[in-house]
């Protein structure tokens, strides 16, 4: 049951750049710009208001990407 396995390496996409990615190039501009500024943002308030604007997107998702411990970096 295992033939062909492979590591899932750069095929799955973590849920924060799945987003980014589903995002209109000036959103995706902005999500980007916080996403890297973490003075401003934290994983917990850039969760909060993406949810306020309609995006589901759990700090726990924000943290992992910011920290590369998500599926875009492994
Ligand atoms: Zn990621």
């Amino acid at each position: 049951m295992l033939e062909g396995l492979e590591p899932v390496t750069g095929k799955r996409r973590c849920k924060t750049r799945a987003t980014l990615e589903g995002l209109e190039s000036g959103d995706k501009k902005i999500l980007t710009e916080a996403l890297a500024d973490r003075n401003k943002w934290s994983d917990k308030g850039l969760s909060v208001a993406l949810q306020q604007r309609g995006i589901q997107l759990s700090n726990e998702a924000i943290g992992r990407h910011r920290r590369e411990l998500c599926s875009c970096y492994n």
